[in-house]
Protein backbone atom coordinates (compact mmCIF):
# COMPACT_ATOMS: atom_id res chain seq x y z
CA UNK A 1 0.00 0.00 0.00
CA UNK A 2 2.90 2.23 0.68
CA UNK A 3 5.29 0.94 -1.89
CA UNK A 4 6.33 4.93 -2.63
CA UNK A 5 7.61 5.36 0.67
CA UNK A 6 10.59 3.47 -0.47
CA UNK A 7 13.74 5.16 -0.91
CA UNK A 8 12.16 8.65 0.81
CA UNK A 9 13.64 10.92 2.56
CA UNK A 10 11.87 11.25 5.82
CA UNK A 11 12.77 13.40 8.80
CA UNK A 12 10.47 12.51 11.79
CA UNK A 13 10.78 15.63 15.03
CA UNK A 14 10.94 13.87 18.32
CA UNK A 15 11.03 10.09 17.18
CA UNK A 16 13.11 8.71 20.41
CA UNK A 17 10.05 7.33 22.20
CA UNK A 18 5.99 7.26 21.46
CA UNK A 19 4.23 8.27 18.06
CA UNK A 20 7.14 9.35 16.69
CA UNK A 21 9.12 6.21 17.67
CA UNK A 22 6.25 3.47 15.43
CA UNK A 23 6.25 6.04 12.73
CA UNK A 24 9.45 5.72 11.93
CA UNK A 25 9.82 1.65 12.54
CA UNK A 26 6.78 1.83 9.59
CA UNK A 27 8.39 3.88 7.53
CA UNK A 28 12.14 1.86 7.79
CA UNK A 29 9.73 -1.58 7.00
CA UNK A 30 8.72 0.38 4.10
CA UNK A 31 12.14 1.25 3.08
CA UNK A 32 12.41 4.87 3.74
CA UNK A 33 15.76 7.05 4.74
CA UNK A 34 14.44 8.10 8.14
CA UNK A 35 15.59 10.60 10.66
CA UNK A 36 15.61 10.39 14.01
CA UNK A 37 15.52 13.32 16.68
CA UNK A 38 15.34 13.65 19.86
CA UNK A 39 16.64 16.68 22.88
CA UNK A 40 19.57 13.83 24.11
CA UNK A 41 21.85 11.62 23.05
CA UNK A 42 20.63 8.52 25.05
CA UNK A 43 21.26 4.88 24.70
CA UNK A 44 17.36 4.55 23.29
CA UNK A 45 18.23 6.65 20.38
CA UNK A 46 20.80 5.01 19.17
CA UNK A 47 19.26 1.40 19.49
CA UNK A 48 16.89 3.08 17.43
CA UNK A 49 18.85 3.44 14.65
CA UNK A 50 20.07 -0.05 15.27
CA UNK A 51 16.75 -1.42 15.29
CA UNK A 52 15.36 0.90 12.31
CA UNK A 53 18.24 0.12 10.20
CA UNK A 54 17.51 -3.90 10.68
CA UNK A 55 14.05 -3.45 10.10
CA UNK A 56 15.48 -2.31 6.21
CA UNK A 57 15.05 1.43 6.15
CA UNK A 58 18.23 3.59 6.65
CA UNK A 59 18.13 5.65 9.97
CA UNK A 60 20.24 8.38 11.12
CA UNK A 61 19.76 10.15 14.78
CA UNK A 62 20.21 13.70 14.95
CA UNK A 63 20.12 15.46 18.36
CA UNK A 64 18.39 18.80 18.92
CA UNK A 65 16.68 20.78 21.10
CA UNK A 66 13.77 22.19 18.72
CA UNK A 67 12.55 24.31 21.37
CA UNK A 68 15.47 26.90 20.21
CA UNK A 69 15.20 28.02 16.64
CA UNK A 70 19.29 27.46 15.91
CA UNK A 71 18.24 24.05 16.41
CA UNK A 72 16.08 23.80 14.38
CA UNK A 73 18.01 25.11 11.52
CA UNK A 74 20.98 22.89 12.29
CA UNK A 75 18.50 20.17 12.89
CA UNK A 76 17.61 20.51 8.93
CA UNK A 77 21.11 21.25 7.65
CA UNK A 78 22.42 17.93 9.87
CA UNK A 79 19.35 15.53 8.33
CA UNK A 80 19.76 17.42 4.61
CA UNK A 81 23.57 16.82 4.30
CA UNK A 82 23.45 13.21 5.65
CA UNK A 83 20.52 12.26 3.48
CA UNK A 84 20.75 14.76 0.50
CA UNK A 85 17.58 16.14 0.46
CA UNK A 86 14.12 15.76 2.04
CA UNK A 87 10.63 14.35 0.97
CA UNK A 88 8.70 14.76 4.09
CA UNK A 89 8.84 16.06 7.28
CA UNK A 90 7.06 15.18 10.67
CA UNK A 91 6.58 17.82 13.10
CA UNK A 92 5.95 15.26 15.82
CA UNK A 93 8.22 17.26 18.69
CA UNK A 94 5.84 18.17 21.49
CA UNK A 95 4.08 18.04 24.75
CA UNK A 96 2.25 19.29 27.56
CA UNK A 97 4.54 21.70 29.14
CA UNK A 98 3.10 21.73 32.44
CA UNK A 99 -0.22 21.76 33.62
CA UNK A 100 -1.30 25.18 35.20
CA UNK A 101 -4.69 27.01 35.24
CA UNK A 102 -4.88 30.33 33.70
CA UNK A 103 -4.45 32.07 37.16
CA UNK A 104 -1.29 30.83 37.59
CA UNK A 105 -0.03 30.71 34.06
CA UNK A 106 3.47 32.83 33.99
CA UNK A 107 5.83 34.06 31.25
CA UNK A 108 7.79 30.91 31.58
CA UNK A 109 5.18 28.05 30.93
CA UNK A 110 3.80 30.51 27.90
CA UNK A 111 6.88 30.10 26.41
CA UNK A 112 8.18 26.86 27.09
CA UNK A 113 4.67 25.42 25.73
CA UNK A 114 4.79 27.59 22.63
CA UNK A 115 8.64 27.05 22.26
CA UNK A 116 7.53 23.35 22.12
CA UNK A 117 4.54 22.73 20.29
CA UNK A 118 4.63 25.95 17.77
CA UNK A 119 8.04 27.43 17.94
CA UNK A 120 9.52 24.21 16.87
CA UNK A 121 7.00 23.42 14.49
CA UNK A 122 7.22 26.68 12.41
CA UNK A 123 11.24 27.15 12.36
CA UNK A 124 11.37 23.50 11.40
CA UNK A 125 9.11 23.92 8.52
CA UNK A 126 10.66 27.05 7.33
CA UNK A 127 14.23 25.73 7.09
CA UNK A 128 12.60 22.68 5.10
CA UNK A 129 10.86 24.38 2.68
CA UNK A 130 13.77 24.88 0.36
CA UNK A 131 14.16 21.10 0.60
CA UNK A 132 10.72 20.05 0.39
CA UNK A 133 10.29 22.46 -2.93
CA UNK A 134 13.40 20.95 -4.28
CA UNK A 135 12.05 17.42 -3.68
CA UNK A 136 8.44 18.02 -5.84
CA UNK A 137 10.32 19.85 -8.62
CA UNK A 138 12.79 17.30 -9.38
CA UNK A 139 10.61 13.99 -8.36
CA UNK A 140 7.38 15.40 -10.14
CA UNK A 141 5.50 14.05 -6.89
CA UNK A 142 4.15 16.34 -3.68
CA UNK A 143 6.54 16.50 -0.90
CA UNK A 144 4.54 16.17 2.56
CA UNK A 145 4.73 18.06 5.62
CA UNK A 146 2.68 16.26 8.54
CA UNK A 147 1.89 18.04 11.97
CA UNK A 148 0.80 16.16 15.38
CA UNK A 149 -1.80 18.63 16.26
CA UNK A 150 -4.18 17.03 18.89
CA UNK A 151 -7.69 16.67 20.29
CA UNK A 152 -7.34 19.36 23.09
CA UNK A 153 -6.52 22.19 20.10
CA UNK A 154 -10.37 20.88 18.48
CA UNK A 155 -11.95 21.18 22.07
CA UNK A 156 -10.07 23.23 24.43
CA UNK A 157 -7.75 20.45 26.34
CA UNK A 158 -8.29 19.29 29.75
CA UNK A 159 -8.23 22.15 33.41
CA UNK A 160 -4.41 23.61 33.39
CA UNK A 161 -4.03 22.11 29.88
CA UNK A 162 -5.35 25.22 28.05
CA UNK A 163 -2.05 26.38 26.68
CA UNK A 164 -1.17 23.46 25.36
CA UNK A 165 -4.44 23.33 23.68
CA UNK A 166 -4.28 26.69 22.20
CA UNK A 167 -0.67 25.48 21.14
CA UNK A 168 -1.56 22.56 18.64
CA UNK A 169 -4.89 24.69 17.91
CA UNK A 170 -2.29 27.47 16.24
CA UNK A 171 -0.18 24.56 14.85
CA UNK A 172 -3.78 23.68 13.03
CA UNK A 173 -4.83 27.22 11.98
CA UNK A 174 -1.14 27.96 10.75
CA UNK A 175 -0.95 24.87 8.60
CA UNK A 176 -4.02 26.10 6.72
CA UNK A 177 -1.99 29.58 5.67
CA UNK A 178 1.23 27.53 4.79
CA UNK A 179 -1.71 25.76 2.25
CA UNK A 180 -2.23 29.01 0.59
CA UNK A 181 1.52 30.26 0.28
CA UNK A 182 3.16 26.77 -1.03
CA UNK A 183 0.69 24.61 -2.81
CA UNK A 184 2.05 26.06 -6.10
CA UNK A 185 5.60 24.82 -5.06
CA UNK A 186 3.97 20.98 -4.41
CA UNK A 187 4.24 20.75 -0.96
CA UNK A 188 1.49 19.45 1.16
CA UNK A 189 0.56 20.05 4.84
CA UNK A 190 -1.41 17.48 6.76
CA UNK A 191 -2.56 17.50 10.42
CA UNK A 192 -2.28 13.88 12.48
CA UNK A 193 -4.68 14.55 15.42
CA UNK A 194 -4.15 11.85 18.06
CA UNK A 195 -6.67 11.39 21.15
CA UNK A 196 -5.80 10.07 24.03
CA UNK A 197 -2.95 7.15 23.33
CA UNK A 198 -1.08 5.46 25.32
CA UNK A 199 2.54 6.94 25.64
CA UNK A 200 4.80 8.64 28.17
CA UNK A 201 2.50 11.74 27.56
CA UNK A 202 0.03 10.09 30.51
CA UNK A 203 2.92 9.48 32.75
CA UNK A 204 1.54 11.86 35.22
CA UNK A 205 -2.01 10.37 35.62
CA UNK A 206 -2.96 7.87 38.30
CA UNK A 207 -4.10 4.54 37.05
CA UNK A 208 -7.75 5.70 38.39
CA UNK A 209 -7.92 8.50 36.12
CA UNK A 210 -6.42 6.68 33.38
CA UNK A 211 -9.41 4.19 33.92
CA UNK A 212 -11.81 7.10 33.95
CA UNK A 213 -10.64 8.66 30.62
CA UNK A 214 -11.00 5.11 28.73
CA UNK A 215 -14.17 5.03 30.14
CA UNK A 216 -15.31 8.22 28.60
CA UNK A 217 -14.02 7.27 25.05
CA UNK A 218 -16.45 5.63 23.08
CA UNK A 219 -14.08 2.55 22.19
CA UNK A 220 -13.33 1.91 25.90
CA UNK A 221 -9.50 2.54 25.84
CA UNK A 222 -6.46 4.74 24.87
CA UNK A 223 -4.89 4.48 21.14
CA UNK A 224 -2.01 2.65 20.60
CA UNK A 225 1.12 4.29 18.82
CA UNK A 226 0.64 1.46 16.31
CA UNK A 227 -2.78 2.62 15.59
CA UNK A 228 -1.53 6.00 14.92
CA UNK A 229 1.50 5.66 13.04
CA UNK A 230 0.18 4.63 9.44
CA UNK A 231 -1.78 7.87 9.47
CA UNK A 232 1.62 9.37 8.72
CA UNK A 233 2.47 7.27 6.65
CA UNK A 234 -0.60 7.56 4.12
CA UNK A 235 -0.09 11.69 4.48
CA UNK A 236 3.66 11.21 3.47
CA UNK A 237 2.44 8.83 0.29
CA UNK A 238 1.92 10.45 -2.76
CA UNK A 239 0.51 7.86 -3.82
CA UNK A 240 -2.51 7.44 -1.31
CA UNK A 241 -2.87 11.01 -0.75
CA UNK A 242 -1.76 13.14 -3.28
CA UNK A 243 -4.81 15.24 -3.93
CA UNK A 244 -5.20 15.79 -0.24
CA UNK A 245 -3.75 18.85 1.98
CA UNK A 246 -4.72 21.53 4.71
CA UNK A 247 -7.05 18.78 6.36
CA UNK A 248 -7.01 17.12 10.04
CA UNK A 249 -7.25 13.34 10.70
CA UNK A 250 -8.70 12.17 14.09
CA UNK A 251 -7.24 9.20 15.50
CA UNK A 252 -9.14 9.03 18.66
CA UNK A 253 -11.20 5.96 19.34
CA UNK A 254 -14.66 8.14 18.34
CA UNK A 255 -13.97 10.59 20.96
CA UNK A 256 -15.57 13.82 19.79
CA UNK A 257 -13.76 16.59 17.68
CA UNK A 258 -15.69 19.58 16.58
P1 LIG B 1 6.36 11.05 23.97
O1 LIG B 1 6.72 11.82 25.20
O2 LIG B 1 6.49 9.57 24.00
O3 LIG B 1 7.19 11.61 22.73
C1 LIG B 1 7.59 12.94 22.64
C2 LIG B 1 8.81 13.02 21.76
O4 LIG B 1 9.18 14.39 21.61
C3 LIG B 1 10.03 12.31 22.37
O5 LIG B 1 10.75 11.66 21.35
C4 LIG B 1 10.86 13.46 22.94
O6 LIG B 1 12.24 13.17 22.98
C5 LIG B 1 10.56 14.54 21.92
N1 LIG B 1 10.81 15.87 22.42
C6 LIG B 1 10.30 16.48 23.53
N2 LIG B 1 10.80 17.71 23.65
C7 LIG B 1 11.64 17.90 22.60
C8 LIG B 1 12.48 18.96 22.19
N3 LIG B 1 12.56 20.09 22.90
N4 LIG B 1 13.22 18.82 21.07
C9 LIG B 1 13.17 17.66 20.35
N5 LIG B 1 12.39 16.61 20.71
C10 LIG B 1 11.65 16.74 21.82
O7 LIG B 1 4.88 11.45 23.67
P2 LIG B 1 3.86 11.21 22.45
O8 LIG B 1 2.55 11.07 23.11
O9 LIG B 1 4.32 10.18 21.50
O10 LIG B 1 3.89 12.66 21.79
C11 LIG B 1 4.15 12.91 20.43
C12 LIG B 1 3.31 14.07 19.96
O11 LIG B 1 1.93 13.72 20.06
C13 LIG B 1 3.47 15.36 20.77
O12 LIG B 1 3.47 16.45 19.87
C14 LIG B 1 2.19 15.39 21.62
O13 LIG B 1 1.83 16.69 21.99
C15 LIG B 1 1.21 14.77 20.66
N6 LIG B 1 -0.03 14.20 21.23
C16 LIG B 1 0.01 13.17 22.13
C17 LIG B 1 -1.18 12.63 22.59
C18 LIG B 1 -1.24 11.45 23.51
O14 LIG B 1 -2.33 11.13 24.02
N7 LIG B 1 -0.15 10.76 23.75
C19 LIG B 1 -2.41 13.14 22.13
C20 LIG B 1 -2.40 14.20 21.22
C21 LIG B 1 -1.21 14.71 20.76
Amino acid sequence: MFEDLRGKRVLITGSTAGMGLAAARLFAQHGAKVGLNGRRVTPESLAAVDELNKLGGEAAFFQADLTKSDECERLIDAYTSHFGGLDVLINNAGGLGGRKGLESIDDALFDHVMNLNARSALMVTKYAIPHLRQSAKESGQTASVISTGSIAGREGGGIGAGMYAASKAWLHDIHRNWVKEFTKDGIRFNIVSPGTIDTAFHDDKSDDLKGNIANSIPMGRFGTIEEVAPTFAFFASHACSGYITGQILDVNGGQIAP
